[in-house]
């Protein structure tokens, strides 16, 4: 007999890339391998050499498909086998294994938002609905709107075996929020991809789609963020360097934020529970700083930081490997 493998992947469209996927028939027994694609329709090739390889590198079991079927996370390499440009998964390895002494270890928020027929799920075709203050964590018709797919995926994450760690609604109506970690800079980035995979494709049995957009709507409505919780061993004991840590991504803002996901000038204005993308802060329990020390590490002088600034449609390998160089490299001096 053999199984199904559902080879996914990161392809190399700009400014913000999407998720690719085909599936593989293979023996029982076999381990699902090195196979490859055309990356001339992926934006990773020209027409001429369009060849590149996909390697392995986080497998689990597939929960829509159920059986012995699995879900294969790949990276994309040339046919050299060194890392493909789109390929920001290889950089974050190397910096892991170059702090390792110290254990960076993330928790990403992961913000989203359901559209449908071109407009937010449940919103009405003309105008808008109530203004945001009922919806985040709310409950009730006319109010909640797509919570049978917060439900398929939740179970869906935990039949795969990812570290799902919970799910609200957000504060615009359609916009949600899932909570994966704590997990290491690559894993981390592992497993929010293939949490966004397994979300785009149940919200596709819906005929919803899964919007990652900084700002989905303009106006008076919040954005859509990955806030980023991350300490080392040294900040899980320490009061000290959770201090050091937030002083050290100060120093290093303008590389962040540049690198934190399309349209970030858009979504951290400063209102809505956001700071400015070009100033800098940090403080206890404020929302509206860059970084938050959240109040119960304040009282327990030890635990994490949150880096509210990473969009939603932020690349994970690419935040966990500068906060892990930025906070790690300046511990290390
Ligand atoms: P809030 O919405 O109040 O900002 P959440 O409960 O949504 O907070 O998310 C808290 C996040 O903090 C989770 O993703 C969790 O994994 C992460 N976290 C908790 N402890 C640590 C830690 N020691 N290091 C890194 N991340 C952590
Ligand atoms: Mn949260
Ligand atoms: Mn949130
Ligand atoms: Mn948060």
């Amino acid at each position: 007999m053999s199984y199904q493998a559902e080879y996914i992947w990161i392809d190399g469209t700009k400014p913000t890339p999407l998720m690719r996927n085909k599936t593989r028939i293979i023996k029982d027994g076999v381990e699902p391998g090195i196979w490859g694609f055309d990356g001339s329709s992926t934006n990773q090739a020209p027409g001429n050499a369009s060849d590149c390889v996909l390697r392995p590198v986080f497998i689990c079991p597939d929960p829509i498909r159920g059986g012995d079927n699995k879900l294969v996370l790949c990276e994309v390499l040339d046919i050299d086998f060194q890392p493909h440009e789109s390929n920001t998964r290889a950089a974050c390895a190397a910096v892991e294994a170059k702090y390792a002494d110290q254990e960076p270890m993330f928790g990403i928020e992961q913000e989203y938002t359901f559209f449908q027929y071109g407009r937010p799920l449940g919103w009405p075709e003309q105008g808008f609905p109530a203004p945001q203050g009922p919806y985040y964590c709310g409950t009730g018709g006319e109010k909640i709107v797509g919570r049978d797919i917060v439900e398929e995926h939740t179970a869906a994450c935990l039949d795969a075996g990812l570290a799902i760690e919970g799910t609200n609604a957000e504060v615009m109506m359609a916009q949600w929020e899932f909570q994966i970690g704590v997990l290491p800079p690559t894993a981390i980035g592992d497993q929010i991809w293939m949490a966004r995979w397994l979300l785009n494709r149940v919200a596709e049995d819906h005929d919803v789609v899964v919007s990652y957009d900084a700002k989905p709507m303009a106006g008076d409505w919040n954005g859509a963020g990955a806030h980023t919780n991350f300490s080392t061993k040294a900040m899980r004991e320490d009061y000290d360097a959770i201090i050091a840590a937030a002083e050290a991504l100060g120093k290093n803002a303008d590389e962040h934020v540049a690198n934190y996901g399309e349209g970030i000038e858009r979504r951290l204005t400063g209102a809505h529970e956001t700071a400015p993308y070009t100033q800098f802060s940090y403080g206890v329990s404020n929302r509206g700083a860059s970084v938050r020390i959240p109040w119960h590490v304040a009282q327990a002088k030890k635990g994490y930081l949150e880096d509210r600034r990473p969009n939603a449609n932020c690349d994970p390998y690419v935040v966990a490997r500068l906060i892990t160089e930025t906070v790690c490299g300046a511990a290390a001096k």
